[in-house]
Formats: C-alpha cells, sequence, structure tokens
C-alpha cells in the first residue's frame, strides 16, 4: 500500500477549514452529503465562465465543448463501475433513478398478486415510490427483517423469495447503520428464482470500490453529491435488455428521435430517459469528483475509514451512557448513537455548539427506528478527508454533552 498524506488530501477542502460557533469545524454529517474538493468547484467554475452551452442541441462549438464534457463523465463514471456508459442514465440523484425504476420498470409489469421485496433498513427513497406503485397496480410489499447488530437476516431474506416476489430492493449500504450488506450474494439469489434486483449505491459509492458487472444486480441507483460531487447529480444503471424494454418516464426535449402530433419516436436509452436539459455543469463536476477518487484510490479510502471507524467506536464505547445502534461486522464509517436519557435533537444541538456537525432524526428511515424501537438516533458519519484527531475532539465535545444533560 503507497503511503498517502491525508493531511495534504484534507487541504483540499477549503469548507473544512472553517469554524463554526468560534470553534473549528467537525464535520461528521457525510452521510448526508459530501464535502467538495476544490477541484471539483473549479470545475464547475471553469464550465460555467468557459464553456457553458446547452446539450444535445447546438451544433456550435460551445454546444459541442458542453456535451462532450457533460458524455465524459458517463464513460468516467462507467470506467469506475465497471459498466457500459449506454445503460447509465444521468439523473438527479438516487431518488430520482429509483422513481424511474418504479414508473417505467414497476408500473407496467407488476400486477394484484405480485409482491415488491424490501429490506428493514431501507431509505425512504427505496420504500415510497414502491408504495405508490403498488397502489396503483394493486401489487403489496412484504418486508425482510434484521438482526439486532443491524446485519440483514439472510436465511429469513431467502424465505421471503417466493413465486410471488417480482422485485427486490436493497440497499448496499445503510444510511442509519452502515452495515454493508452482501449485494452480490442476495442478487444472485433473486436472480436464480426470476425476482428483479434494484440496488440503491447511495451509501455505498463514497467509501468502497463499486463493481456493479460482478454484483449481478439489475439496476443500481446511485447519488453524486456524497461521493464529492455536486448535488443534483446521480444514475442509474440498468441491465441493457430492461432498459430498452422501457418506456419512458417523463416526456420532453431531449429524450426523442422524432415527434409528431400523431405519435412520437423515442430516443434510444440512456437518452430516452434523460428529457429536458438536465444538471450539466453538476455532472460535469461529478466527473471531476469521480477522478479525484479515482486518482486516491477506493481501496486506499476504504482503508482509511476503516480506522477512522474503529477509532470512532473506541472512543464512542468508552463513553458510559452511550449507545451505539448498528454493530454489524462489516460496516462503512456510519455510526448512529443515542445517550442515555438524552434526545437526539439535544445532543445534536449541544454538540454544533462545539462545532461538531452530526445528524439527528429518523434519517429517512422510519421503518428502521421502529425496529430499534426509538424515535431518532445521532448519527456521526465520516469521510476520508476527517482525522484522528477531530475524533478526539468529538469524543471530548460527547463527554461534556453528557455531562451537561445530567
Ligand atoms: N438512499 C440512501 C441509502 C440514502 O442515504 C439517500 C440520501 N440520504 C438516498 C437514498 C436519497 O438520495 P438523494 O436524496 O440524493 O436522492
Amino acid at each position: 500500500v503507497v503511503d498517502i498524506d491525508w493531511a495534504r488530501i484534507r487541504a483540499d477542502f477549503p469548507l473544512l477549514r472553517r469554524e463554526v460557533h468560534g470553534k473549528p469545524l467537525i464535520y461528521f454529517d457525510s452521510a448526508n452529503t459530501g464535502q467538495k474538493p476544490a477541484c471539483v468547484i473549479e470545475k464547475v467554475d471553469a464550465f460555467y465562465r468557459n464553456h457553458n452551452a446547452n446539450v444535445s442541441r447546438a451544433v456550435h462549438a460551445l454546444g459541442s465543448e458542453a456535451t462532450e464534457a457533460y458524455e465524459a463523465t458517463r464513460v468516467r463514471l462507467a470506467k469506475h463501475l465497471n459498466v457500459a456508459s449506454e445503460d447509465l442514465v444521468l439523473t438527479s440523484g438516487t431518488t430520482f433513478a429509483i422513481n424511474l425504476v418504479a414508473y417505467s420498470w414497476g408500473l407496467p409489469r407488476l400486477k394484484a398478486g405480485d409482491v415488491v421485496l424490501l429490506t428493514r433498513m431501507e431509505h425512504h427513497a427505496n420504500i415510497v415510490p414502491w408504495q405508490l406503485i403498488c397502489e396503483r397496480t394493486g401489487a403489496t410489499i412484504r418486508v425482510a427483517d434484521l438482526h439486532p447488530d443491524g446485519s440483514l437476516d439472510l436465511d429469513a431474506l431467502y424465505a421471503a423469495m417466493t413465486p410471488e416476489v417480482k422485485l427486490l430492493g436493497v440497499a448496499h449500504v445503510s444510511n442509519v447503520l452502515g452495515t454493508i450488506n452482501p449485494v452480490a450474494a442476495i442478487c444472485k439469489e433473486a436472480r436464480k428464482r426470476g425476482i428483479t434486483s434494484v440496488v440503491d449505491g447511495s451509501q455505498a459509492l463514497p467509501h468502497m470500490a463499486v463493481d456493479i458487472a460482478a454484483i449481478g444486480c439489475d439496476f443500481y441507483a446511485f447519488t453524486g453529491h456524497k461521493m464529492c460531487g455536486p448535488t443534483g447529480t446521480g444514475a442509474l444503471w440498468a441491465r441493457r435488455e430492461l432498459l430498452a424494454s422501457m418506456p419512458p418516464f417523463l416526456g420532453g426535449g431531449e429524450m426523442i428521435k422524432e415527434v409528431r402530433y400523431d405519435g412520437t419516436v423515442f430516443a434510444d436509452p440512456p437518452h430516452r430517459f434523460e428529457a429536458g436539459t438536465p444538471n450539466i455543469a453538476g455532472h460535469v463536476g461529478l466527473g471531476a469528483a469521480v477522478t479525484y477518487l479515482d486518482d486516491i484510490g477506493m481501496d486506499a479510502i476504504s482503508a482509511r475509514e476503516a480506522t477512522l471507524l474503529a477509532h470512532l467506536t473506541e472512543e464512542m464505547t468508552a463513553i458510559d451512557g452511550v449507545r451505539i445502534i448498528g454493530t454489524a461486522q462489516r460496516k462503512a464509517a456510519v455510526v448512529s448513537f443515542l445517550v442515555e436519557g438524552a434526545h437526539a435533537h439535544d445532543l445534536a444541538t449541544l454538540l454544533d455548539l462545539e462545532g461538531v456537525a452530526v445528524r439527528s432524526g429518523h434519517h429517512c428511515a422510519h421503518p428502521l427506528m421502529a425496529f430499534y424501537g426509538v424515535p431518532a438516533t445521532c448519527r456521526a458519519s465520516l469521510a476520508f478527508y476527517n482525522t484522528h484527531d477531530e475524533i478526539e475532539a468529538f469524543a471530548a465535545a460527547l463527554r461534556k454533552v453528557r455531562r451537561l444533560l445530567g
């Protein structure tokens, strides 16, 4: 393993030099949205200053530059994920990507008697679209449960894959618990039974190398803003034959071959699913983010975050009255926690006064909160740009807050 100067890498993130309430910022909310390196900010800025034009429309020089830059991100992402770029639909993020699957794949296919199988740890983005489709088709949702440590009960999950199940939705990494799910094994079981699989990769891509081809899923959705990219970016990867058979989700410009009032011929995928002017500058920035991550190396990032997670877990376990929720063997650097007798929001508010940014609430995962019997948790989520010093300062802040709360 090459020695990486993580202090130099941290210096790439201008926002991390900020102070909050007169204290140095400790940003432990990267699962919510990640911070951006200067190269991404500069790429977006340079796009607007020097190349701004709409994509796929103009033949003038700027138009081709913009189109080239936008399409280069598709190619860059495809390489990063080991898939073909024609099978990647650029979207505003995971929410759009899963809704696209629900409306274009699910709505025409699902019917009364069919079952959509989801796990207890799904984000609302992989629950609510399916509920909307089930209401319209008469299909129903089945939920596969977890072990108390926050890992999936695989026996229960496989037993739930009965012949009525047409679709399986599973998070690659839980945004609340950090659990890394064995999605390749799960998708293999689904495939054996003729079940179409959609993997929510939102929380996986920021932390690890992801090879979609090796996972063997049918759909893989992700968001760019958690992996150093701008907000309003992301993509859906889909198996080519599925994408080819799907009707458009939204109609408009950019997604057609020919429009007449008596009928329209749609463009081929992926453009069939990219109606209207996309987030061009954002996706150009996402391309720079992927290059940045690849230059560091995803395996180096995973290894760095594993040591940060071990340190954070050790510090937190040593504090009396702190309960960590989610202790699975395979975890990304996400730690949900509660302090005895304190509400999660009070904790987060007091931590903020110490300069610490953590998220508190239900983390868009009501059913998971219900499973643990809590209304909310605090969540400290790390990225490779965090430091061991920050972890120690966080632990000191947590001790102080715990004393304040009695
Ligand atoms: N799924 C998971 C697991 C997430 O963590 C998030 C973001 N919190 C989403 C889906 C939704 O992503 P976005 O809001 O970028 O569409």
